[in-house]
């Protein structure tokens, strides 16, 4: 049976670690504030809000939610980024994507400051990922490498196959375990004989966003499974990319959808709008 790797567990010390820091800063007399900006109704991104506030509310962390219609016209959009990007009182900001059709996301992603963009998103941050020279990690594939270190499982040598090739998690999932030198695949949905790739990996990280993907037939014996996917069952309950009753006998250890890698993505949001505070008041 596979050890379960706690998210929960292991976000609430990353929390606590950041709920003390904003605390010294305080003493300081620096407030840290995240502003996040949410367009539309979208039922999933209510929840991602409410539980990214909730997680500010714990640390410390002032929180400033702008909520929008779905309307919003693009250029308010933009003026609302920019009002926010010269705000001194606000250290990091957000948009919850997706955004409602018709407003342009890229546009949105390069108009938000670099210094302030702590989803990591834009393309100098992106860039920064590539020389390993960053102030901001991706909150997903970040939490991820928390998760790791914070098991023992170092990545140096091993084979990584990460399923995803997407900007947010994939991609920079592939690069952050290559600087901590693991060997490592990324597969798409056009990669050929996806099972006998998978099969080798000693960490798999699956961000598919399908239910029961990874099947026990595609794990090999004492992997160590990640599961990003967040996706609903039949019964439309919360449930990740992998098969998880069938793989946990396989894999040596497990990340649970719920309470797995969900929890550790809000953890380093908190991280790097902490991160985005101390550069801006030119701390370290
Ligand atoms: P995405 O942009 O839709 O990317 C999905 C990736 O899966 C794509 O690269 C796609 O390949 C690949 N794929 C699809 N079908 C495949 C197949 N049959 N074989 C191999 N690869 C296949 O999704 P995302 O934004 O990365 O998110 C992935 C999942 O993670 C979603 O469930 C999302 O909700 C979840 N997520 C969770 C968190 C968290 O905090 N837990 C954060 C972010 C995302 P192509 O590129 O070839 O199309």
């Amino acid at each position: 049976m596979a050890k379960i790797i706690d998210g929960k567990k292991i976000s609430a010390a990353v929390r606590d670690g950041v709920k003390a820091e904003v605390e010294i800063l305080k003493q300081q007399g620096i407030n840290t504030c995240l502003a996040v900006i949410i367009v539309g109704d979208d039922p999933a991104s209510k929840i991602y809000v409410a539980n990214k506030e909730r997680a500010c509310e714990y640390t410390g962390i002032e929180s400033r939610k702008y909520a929008l219609p779905a309307d919003t016209k693009m250029e308010d959009l933009l003026a609302l980024i920019d009002e926010l990007n010269n705000d001194k009182t606000v250290n990091g900001i957000l948009c919850q994507l997706p955004l409602p059709k018709g407003l342009d996301e890229k546009r949105v992603i390069e108009a938000i400051s670099p210094q302030k963009d702590v989803d990591a998103f834009c393309h100098e941050n992106v860039g920064k990922i590539m020389t390993g020279e960053y102030d901001f990690l991706p909150c997903t594939p970040a939490g991820i490498m928390e998760m790791l270190a914070y098991e023992g499982i170092d990545p140096a040598g091993k084979n990584c196959v990460v399923i995803g090739r997407s900007n947010i998690v994939g991609k920079p999932m592939g690069m952050l375990l290559l600087h901590k030198n693991g060997t490592v695949t990324i597969c798409h949905s056009r990669t050929r004989d996806l099972k006998e790739v998978t099969k080798r990996a000693e960490i798999l990280v699956s961000a598919v966003g399908r239910a029961n993907f990874v099947t026990a037939d595609m794990v090999g014996e004492g992997a160590v499974v990640i599961d990003v996917g967040m996706n609903r069952d039949e019964q439309g309950k919360l449930c990740g990319d992998v098969a998880y009753d069938e793989v946990e006998k396989i894999a040596s250890a497990i990340t649970p959808v719920p309470g797995g890698v969900g929890p550790m993505t809000i953890a380093v949001l908190m991280k790097n709008t902490l991160t985005a505070a101390k550069r801006q008041n030119n701390l370290n």
